[in-house]
């Protein structure tokens, strides 16, 4: 199902433009637009979930099939091995603010722990 107001639904309706470096039936990987890191990759699920809580309570297999998605883009951006973070701000305080669940794919640099 899609939200006619969500940019991320006409992303992956292909509507609006978008740097698109992998996909599978379920989820859609597109450059970030400002990206905070050599590699930053936004994963998708097709569907409009407000965010991946709510992937996971409405389908068992849409958690999963992000992650799978999101392990491609890092071995096409050959960062599987030199590693990558996944990040899925959830709300105010985690400075959410496209309300359709993504993952960012974050790599190609060291990064800090904890975040700030
Ligand atoms: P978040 O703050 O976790 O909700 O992340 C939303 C991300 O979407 C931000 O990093 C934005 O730069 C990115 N973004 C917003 N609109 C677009 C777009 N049209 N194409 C690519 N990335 C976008």
């Amino acid at each position: 199902m899609a939200d006619a107001d969500c940019i991320f639904c006409k992303i992956a309706s292909g509507d609006i433009a978008a740097d698109i470096v992998a996909e599978s039936d379920a989820a859609v990987a597109f450059r970030d637009l400002t990206p905070q890191a050599p590699t930053h990759v936004l994963v998708i699920p097709r569907d409009h979930y407000a965010n991946l809580a709510e992937v996971a309570a409405a389908d068992g297999t849409g958690v999963s099939a992000m992650v799978r998605l999101a392990a491609e883009v890092a071995e096409i951006e050959g960062i599987d091995t030199s590693g990558y973070r996944l990040v899925a701000n959830t709300g105010p305080d985690a400075h959410q603010t496209v309300m359709h669940a993504h993952l960012h794919v974050l790599g190609g640099r060291a990064m800090g722990w904890p975040p700030g």
